[in-house]
């Protein structure tokens, strides 16, 4: 079996942890790189749940897409979730890996590259390139086309059937076709004036506020589709990602939805 430094090394070849966000916390941030893996458990978050899933399915390495911790931690006492979720995973000798906006900001394999494909948009790139990167191929976002022009109803019909979502919270149809489309998973409300300067007749992503709605001032359509529900296929990705490197295991997915909002 390969150690979780063998693991991380390939993962990061897709993802350089320097394509991190300033804020964010990617990386190893429980267990030793040395230890062989005995299976690895793709999730979108880690928490208690999903530590006690790996234990019970014999795994010693979750690989999540949001990192558990993002502050420092003073006290580990188990006061919150995050602290009994780090003490679960140090007393079982589970490592966690985070791969966050690192995946986001890659066009191969990237978090909203997935989405697109799932929508079957076609000619992709990053929507908001990083002036620094020396290719285009990273940065925040993707936007592609559709291979036909939709009706705006229709397509949203299609956005909650792929994106396997009960609700989507947009802005108002303006009688026009969707052809070409901006996607970024999670929270992307940052974007809009990229997506509107990029020319697209819809936005797809998450954590809009009521405010912000307004900003989209007739130039295209949000669909807001709920977090987990736009980077719930991140678990997919993360797994064909692992399998098509390590062929002597085959990684798991989780099983718990962890997604902490209910829609009643
Ligand atoms: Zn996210």
């Amino acid at each position: 079996m390969p150690t979780i430094k063998e693991i991380t090394t390939h993962l990061e070849s897709i993802a350089p942890l320097h394509y991190q966000e300033s804020y964010d916390n990617a990386g190893l941030i429980t267990g030793d790189p040395a230890w062989e893996v005995t299976n690895v458990l793709c999730s979108l978050d880690c928490t208690e749940a999903v530590v006690e899933e790996a234990v019970q399915r014999g795994c010693n390495l979750v690989v999540a897409h949001h990192p558990i911790v993002f502050k420092g931690l003073k006290r580990l006492n188990g006061r919150n979730y995050v602290e009994r979720t780090i003490i679960k995973a140090i007393k079982h000798d589970v490592a966690i890996y985070a791969i966050h906006t690192n995946l986001d900001n890659v066009l191969n394999k990237g978090v909203s590259a997935k989405i697109a494909e799932r929508l079957g948009l076609e000619n992709i790139s990053i929507l908001a390139p990083k002036p620094e990167a020396a290719n285009l191929e990273v940065g925040a976002g993707v936007v592609g086309e559709l291979p036909n022009a939709m009706e705006a109803v229709d397509f949203l019909q299609m956005l909650k059937q792929n994106m396997r979502t009960g609700c989507i919270r947009h802005t108002r149809l303006m009688g026009r076709e969707i052809k070409t489309v901006a996607v970024c998973g999670g929270s992307g409300s940052f974007l809009l004036p990229t997506a509107i300067a990029r020319r697209a007749d819809a936005y797809v992503t998450a954590d809009f506020k009521y405010h912000e709605f307004f900003d989209a001032d007739g130039h295209l359509v949000i669909a807001d589709i709920g977090h987990y529900e736009s980077e719930q296929f991140t678990i997919d990705l993360l797994h064909e990602i692992i399998s098509e490197k390590f062929t002597t295991f085959a990684p798991l997915k989780t099983g718990v939805n962890t997604n902490p909002v209910f829609y009643f």
